[in-house]
């Protein structure tokens, strides 16, 4: 599940989507002088982009920006297209720009550094190991076990097991990596454990939280959350803390070992979608099912206007990612849809979305993790756990073979959700490697 702008906006969500948005989001610390840089970010390093000079067409640059990448406008001084290049706004303070070149023709445009390959680069094809030599990052969403509740990822039903999605999704990861190993890939773990890859906790983070609520209009923040139902509890030190640990802190640390040390030709980012549950010990359990998977792109304009998140998106979009995480994306969701029969998840609003591709199934979206993984990421969000199917099948663990649950005979919920998987990237690839 994918709360916030790191996961997806659930209607449940509504409520702290919108405060956490403005206190986290909207808000830009400033922490020097010129500096416009979201939470923990780094300052973009515009350099990098020069490796990218004509390597695009003036007419495939300007299809991204508008169809994928900033499908909700942009103040009109941060990224100006013209016949021949593109300017794009470094710093409003300043009034430095990036100057991108565009290549006339495509035929005579220059590699794109990257140190992910396309489908196309890989090995050719063969047909008892489609996988053959490709490097797959498996990311398990959130960190389950004893971070679940703190996370907001943990419900329980009565006397019932606790569903923990940081503990569904590493099930699937494990169960997910020999499969893949078997048909040739190369198979690392963003996170292999229920322990955070970030070597940082919540009380690394008090001063930090306290700046962004004091510059958010919470003069004199409260330390703590007395009542895990307190409509007020974003604007304590102690929500702001654990949130900078679990999502932002702990994400741009998996960033760094997927950019830095593993080095994929594609992440796979394991997650478990939810309806509104209410009370997590007293939780709503709905007849709503769904399936969707997501892609890096439809910033919004307030996000755009963060310099590091404006950097990485025309990086992002020069390094072509979107080429290959798209027909990607679609292959997979059709495999999944095919053998889970779960609609499409339409989402209530268009705010933050942007649908992209042929199945239906697959959404644009910035997060963090589809942002900053510098190769093609796509991000599952199949099933919801508080259906009253999922979370019998959820609490029937994972079997071989099939049983009969809820009455009707089904695999484990977790080799559904890998075979499906496993089937859309053969699918894929044994298309695309020829
Ligand atoms: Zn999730």
């Amino acid at each position: 599940m994918a709360k916030l702008f790191a996961c997806h906006a659930v209607a449940w969500r509504r409520r702290v989507i919108r405060h956490s948005s403005f206190f986290l989001l909207l808000a830009p610390l400033v922490l020097h002088a010129a500096d416009n840089i979201s939470v923990l970010g780094g300052n973009p390093r515009w350099g990098v982009l020069e490796n990218y000079q004509e390597t695009i067409t003036h007419d495939d640059f300007a299809d991204l920006i508008n169809h994928v990448y900033c499908t909700h406008g942009f103040a009109p001084d941060l990224i100006e297209i013209n016949e021949k290049t593109a300017r794009v706004l470094m710093n409003r303070e300043t009034q430095k720009f990036f100057t991108l070149q565009f290549v006339e023709k495509d035929d005579g445009r220059k590699p794109v550094p990257r140190l992910w390959r396309p489908a196309k680069s890989l090995p050719p094809l063969r047909r008892d190991k489609p996988l053959f030599g490709l490097k797959i990052g498996l990311d398990p969403g959130h960190l389950g076990g004893k971070w679940s509740k703190m996370e907001e990822r943990w419900f329980e039903v009565g006397n019932s097991p606790p569903v923990q999605e940081g503990d569904l999704t590493l099930r699937v990861a494990r169960l997910l990596a020999p499969r893949l190993r078997e048909l040739g890939a190369k198979v690392s773990f963003v996170r292999n454990s229920n322990e955070p890859v970030t070597a940082k906790r919540p009380d690394d983070f008090q001063e930090l939280a306290r700046k962004i609520l004091i510059k958010n209009g919470v003069p004199q923040p409260r330390v703590d959350v007395f009542d895990p139902n307190d409509p007020e509890k974003e604007q304590t030190i102690r929500w702001q803390t654990e949130i900078l640990f679990y999502r932002y802190s702990e994400i741009r640390r998996r960033a760094a070992l997927v950019n830095f040390k593993l080095h994929p030709d594609l992440v796979l980012c394991l997650h478990f979608n939810a309806e509104g549950w209410g009370d997590p010990n007293n939780p709503n359990l709905t007849e709503a099912n769904h399936l969707h998977l997501l892609v890096n792109g439809s910033y919004l304009a307030e996000e755009l206007e963060f310099d590091d998140q404006r950097f990485e998106m025309i990086r992002r979009l020069l390094s072509r990612a979107y080429d290959e995480e798209l027909p990607l994306a679609d292959t997979i969701a059709l495999a999944m849809a095919r053998e889970t029969g779960l609609p499409p998840y339409e989402y209530p609003t268009t705010n933050a979305t942007t649908k992209v591709g042929m199945s239906g199934y697959v959404y644009a979206r910035n997060l963090l993790a589809t942002r900053l993984y510098r190769c093609p990421v796509v991000y599952c969000e199949p099933y919801v756990m508080n259906s009253k199917d999922v979370f019998a099948r959820i609490q029937a663990g994972d079997y071989d073979g099939t049983r009969n649950v809820n009455g009707v005979q089904r695999k484990s919920i977790f080799r559904e959700y890998a075979d499906s998987v496993v089937d859309g990237l053969v699918d894929y690839y044994s298309k695309a490697r020829q």
